[in-house]
């Protein structure tokens, strides 16, 4: 991947939500004094990712380990606390909301939720019309019209239904319908937020498949995030799965599926139901997944891992690279006791 193009870089991205309420919230009696108190969730924790031209990064990991919140940090729906993201070499993380236009040509968004992603008192030429007007003052309306019904062809929905609004149309065309407004501004970089997880199972291959041939045929990049790593495995060329707001491994898909390093990736992969009897017996991980916000000190996984140390609990790991190219941060990784 060092060979290609990096379209986006994210440097030591944090993220933290306020949630002590307002000033009378968080005002507590303590020792005889009145004090202020807050509380804060810690979303994203210190990440490292670089995603390169024509490559879908997938993002995995389970609900509430900072993965949609790297996605909306990325697009700029919110700011960072601290760290930086860059596409093509310019920072884009402080930009105002007018500096950033240009680039929401180039960055688009799916969402999971397609029904509450379209708007419904809209029309689906309306919906698809709309952004291509935005981005795009000078084209003439038959420029537009052309260009929306070439993306409706693309994406398997008839340029005749445009008369319709998206109640009239099924959660998977739903999401064609999504997919088909992100590419009518012809963008470089997608990303997309759990795009299939709220479709039928029947559904849901054939809206990855389309994903896959937009890719190949609009020269895309994907940001795809996910919870489920069977999906990564026919979908991503890489994969950070990420824990409590770290990433604790970044590996090709190939090379992730066939040696999984961290003991946390081992234990999600385990989990996946094979039909071979090869596969490692599942791994069960001990207790729940700490809450966000009171960090674990070290590693954030070392409450759950049966590998933990002393060093584990008191220093955090940091990603390293390993002999095949991936990245991993485990203690026990790099004294090669694992
Ligand atoms: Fe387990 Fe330690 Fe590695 Fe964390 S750093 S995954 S606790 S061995």
């Amino acid at each position: 991947m060092s060979t290609q193009e990096s379209l986006l870089q994210v440097r030591d991205l944090r993220k933290r939500f306020n949630i002590s309420g307002d000033f009378l919230d968080q005002l507590q009696f303590k020792g005889g004094k009145i004090v202020r108190h807050q509380e804060h969730v810690h979303a994203i924790n210190g990440v490292n990712f670089d995603v390169s031209k024509g490559e879908a990064l997938c993002v995995v990991g389970e609900s509430g380990c900072g993965k949609s919140t790297v996605a909306r940090t990325v697009m700029g729906l919110l700011k960072p606390s601290a760290g930086s993201i860059s596409y093509k070499g310019e920072r884009i993380d402080h930009l105002s909301d007018t500096a950033l236009l240009p680039y929401r040509k180039k960055m688009q968004m799916i969402f999971q939720n397609p029904y509450a992603s379209l708007n419904p008192r809209m029309t689906i030429t309306q919906t698809l019309e709309e952004p291509v007007r935005f981005h795009n003052p000078s084209m003439s309306g038959a420029e537009v019209r052309e260009r929306v019904k070439e993306v409706m062809y693309s994406v398997g929905i008839d340029p005749g239904w445009g008369v319709r609004y998206p109640h009239e149309f099924s959660g998977g065309q739903r999401q064609r319908i999504s997919i088909a407004r992100a590419l009518t501004v012809e963008p470089e970089f997608i990303v997309a937020d759990e795009p299939i997880s709220a479709l039928d199972v029947s559904i849901q291959a054939q809206v990855l498949n389309l994903m896959m041939q937009t890719q190949e045929e609009r020269d895309l990049t994907y940001l795809f995030i996910t919870h489920d790593l069977s999906v990564v495995e026919h979908f991503g060329t890489r994969v950070a799965v990420m824990y409590l707001g770290t990433v604790c491994e970044l590996a090709a898909t190939k090379t992730l599926f066939a040696e999984p390093k961290h003991p946390y990736t081992q234990a999600l992969l385990s989990a996946i139901p094979r039909l071979e009897d090869n596969r490692p017996n599942h791994i069960k991980l001990q207790g729940e997944v700490p809450t966000p916000v009171n960090l674990p000190t070290g590693c954030v996984f070392h409450g759950r891992c049966p590998y933990a140390n002393d060093r584990c609990r008191q220093e955090i790991p940091a990603l390293i690279a390993q002999s095949d190219g991936s990245q991993v941060a485990c203690h026990g990784i790099e004294e090669g006791r694992l």
